[in-house]
This record gives structure tokens, C-alpha cells and sequence, in this order.
């Protein structure tokens, strides 16, 4: 049974990792900031009320996402497990996932924090040039990460369900040494 969060700043690879590794494995990779999208640009509901806070970098309300979390583990294609990249985002966040893991009798869920310093993920995100990668909006998600973000790196630690692996590499290698990490526990 294959359960995965990524944790990292934007531009630390989580979401070319979480698919490679989802397809290995053969589980669906749950990106929230993809469902996002994909809501803004089908204008759903959930879309239009998102729409200004992803544009900004802002994050979306954590009930917004919860529910849209909520819904989407529990549909059939996660009885193998998931990779979940960009949820949780926050300390409630965590909470209302533990929670809900709980209710649906899943545990072992193995948290990995792909570790980029700030100069090398801000390069990467300028260079990906998707609508909310401005430097601005940038610099701007940099800090709702180590604001928001970070302090789920000793949320999971002090649960000893971290795993931390040095992404400042090339992407094969970063995929060799989660396979081997991952494969080993
Ligand atoms: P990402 O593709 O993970 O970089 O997410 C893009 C944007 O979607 C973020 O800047 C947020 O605006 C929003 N978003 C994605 N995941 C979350 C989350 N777990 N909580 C709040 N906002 C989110």
C-alpha cells in the first residue's frame, strides 16, 4: 500500500516525482493545485470561488480544499493508495487529514520533504512560466510556504513520518533515491 504527501516549496519537484512515482506504483497522483485548475478553467463552482487566490498565490481556504480532498480519497481508485502533492499546505490542514484517515481506517501514510534551497526553486518556477509564476507571485508563495508550509515539517517529524530527501539534484537521481527510500521502509 503505497500513501505519500510531498512536502516542499513550490519548485521543488514534488509534482514531477509524485507522477513518476504514482505511475510506477500504479496509484493516482493527487495534485490539489491541478484540481484547482482544472476547476478554474471548467469556471465549476469550486473554480470560480479558488480563482483569485491561486492567480495571486494566495492559498485557497482550507475548507475549500478539504472538502475537495475529502471527496477526491474517497473515490475507488484509491483502495492501492495515492501520492498527495500540495495537500496538506497547513497545520489545519494536517489535522482534518489525520482526521479523516482515521475515519476511513487508513494509517502508515509516509510524508516525504523534498528539500530545494529559495535561489535554485525560484529559477526553476521562472523558468516554468505558468500563469501564477511571476517573480512576484513567486516570492509571494515562497513566503506563504515557510509561513504556512514549514511548520508541518515538525508536524510530521515529531509523528516520525518524515522523510527527508535532498532535491537539489537531477530529477533521476532525486526519483532513484525515493524509490530506494521508499522501497526500504
Ligand atoms: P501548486 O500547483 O501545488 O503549486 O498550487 C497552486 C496554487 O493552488 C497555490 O498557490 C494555491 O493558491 C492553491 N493550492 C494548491 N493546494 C492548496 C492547498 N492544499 N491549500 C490551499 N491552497 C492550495
Amino acid at each position: 500500500m503505497t500513501r505519500i504527501i510531498f512536502l516542499g516549496p513550490p519548485g521543488a519537484g514534488k509534482g514531477t516525482q509524485a507522477k513518476i512515482l504514482a505511475d510506477h506504483w500504479g496509484v493516482p497522483h493527487i495534485s490539489t493545485g491541478d484540481i484547482l485548475r482544472e476547476a478554474i478553467k471548467e469556471q465549476t463552482p469550486l473554480g470560480v470561488k479558488a480563482k483569485s487566490y491561486v492567480d495571486s498565490g494566495q492559498l485557497v481556504p482550507d475548507l475549500l480544499v478539504q472538502d475537495m480532498v475529502e471527496e477526491r480519497l474517497q473515490r475507488a481508485d484509491t483502495t492501492s493508495g495515492w501520492i498527495l502533492d500540495g495537500f496538506p499546505r497547513t497545520v489545519s490542514q494536517a489535522a482534518f487529514l489525520d482526521n479523516l484517515l482515521q475515519k476511513i481506517n487508513l494509517d502508515g501514510v509516509m510524508v516525504i520533504n523534498l528539500d530545494v534551497p529559495d535561489d535554485v526553486v525560484v529559477g526553476r518556477l521562472l523558468e516554468r512560466g505558468r500563469k501564477d509564476d511571476s517573480e512576484e507571485i513567486i516570492r509571494h508563495r515562497l513566503e506563504v510556504y515557510r509561513s504556512e508550509t514549514t511548520p508541518l515539517i515538525d508536524y510530521y517529524r515529531d509523528r516520525k513520518q518524515l522523510i527527508v530527501i535532498d532535491g537539489n539534484k537531477s530529477p533521476q537521481s532525486v526519483t532513484s533515491n525515493l524509490k530506494d527510500l521508499i522501497v526500504s521502509c
